[in-house]
């Protein structure tokens, strides 16, 4: 076994191994810049075992440059595009080749990558411009938060991609977390001294590719019920509960929700917003070019835009 994989336990797919779990206490989490992180995925596909991070890329011909120029504009969801995007560039996954693993998976290329972990679609997304020519040059402009004034990269000013940072958690045999209630509650509405509906755990896992788009484009939601709705998705599994699993075929709900206690609330909705943060930070520093304010800003990555983010039309106008 290549050194580095965990020890030979059972995750026969991209979905959540139901019993192991690393404990929220033992999570140790990585940055490290994307330099350093190349064609590496932060959390990976865990398969027979193995923890697959590495994966190559095919070379950005013209017949993928065309695919990217004619069908990265259609008004799809975001996994779906990603996912025909990896479908043609990404090669090899771990030692598998795409349609292996998929195999393996019993699954389609595109199936495997719509359900892979948001972050690490990322992590290719961003490799995947790493891998151009000059493809760490990034022109980016903002607004100052401080005097309003706009900043734009020049030649002499572009930043850097390689310098982002992508956070890795560590130790990981299994893409969940358990997290320990403080205050086990019973999860029916009667029989408080029902040991067998005790809920004492809640192991979570992290955001898949074709939740994001929902979770991030629910509209007026505030911030606060955002992460709620979040911490709800990734409530994966209730252990000692088998059966447990509500008519939509999650965990997490309302009825359970009202029945924690105030810092179970607060710490299992904090936990998934750390879960959120693996991955690339798509954030860079910017620093405001008026010489008398010179404030500094974190600036998003607009990565949105396929065509123009793999292909580098972003150039200074
Ligand atoms: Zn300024």
């Amino acid at each position: 076994m290549p050194k580095g994989f965990a020890p030979d336990t059972t995750s026969p797919t991209p979905e959540i191994a139901t019993v192991e779990a690393l404990s929220a206490d033992q999570l140790k989490v990585n940055t490290i810049e994307l330099e350093n992180f190349r064609l590496k995925l932060p959390i990976g596909f865990f398969f027979n075992g193995r923890r697959l991070q590495q994966f190559s890329l095919k070379p950005l011909t013209g017949e993928i440059e065309l695919f990217i120029r004619r069908k990265m504009k259609a008004r799809l969801d975001l996994h779906v595009k990603f996912a025909q995007l990896f479908s043609q560039t990404v090669e090899t996954i771990g030692d598998c080749s795409v349609p292996e693993l998929a195999r393996e998976l019993s699954c389609s290329p595109e199936q495997l990558f719509q359900r892979m972990w948001f972050a690490d679609a990322l992590s290719i997304l961003l490799n995947m411009r790493l891998a151009k020519q000059e493809g760490e040059k990034i022109f980016l402009s903002g607004q100052c938060p401080q005097c309003q004034r706009m900043t734009k990269d020049d030649e002499y000013t572009y930043h850097d991609l390689s310098q982002l940072e992508v956070n890795v958690p560590q130790r990981l045999s299994a893409p969940a977390i358990a997290y320990t209630l403080d205050c086990p509650f019973n999860i029916l509405e009667q029989g408080e001294d029902d040991e067998a509906h005790m809920a004492r755990c809640f192991h979570l896992r992290p955001l898949k590719l074709f939740e994001a788009q929902k979770l991030f484009s629910t509209g007026d939601a505030s911030p606060g019920l955002t992460s709620l709705l979040l911490m709800y998705q990734l409530v994966c599994h209730l252990p000692g509960i088998a059966e447990y699993a509500d008519l939509k075929g999650g965990i997490m709900n309302d009825d359970l929700y009202v029945r924690m206690g105030e810092r179970d609330r607060r710490q299992l909705i904090h936990l998934s917003e750390k879960l959120l943060q693996w991955g690339p930070n798509l954030r860079i520093s910017m620093e405001c070019d008026n010489l008398m304010c010179g404030y500094k800003w974190e600036q998003a990555i607009p990565w949105g835009s396929l065509e123009t983010f793999l292909l580098g039309l972003d150039s200074p106008a």
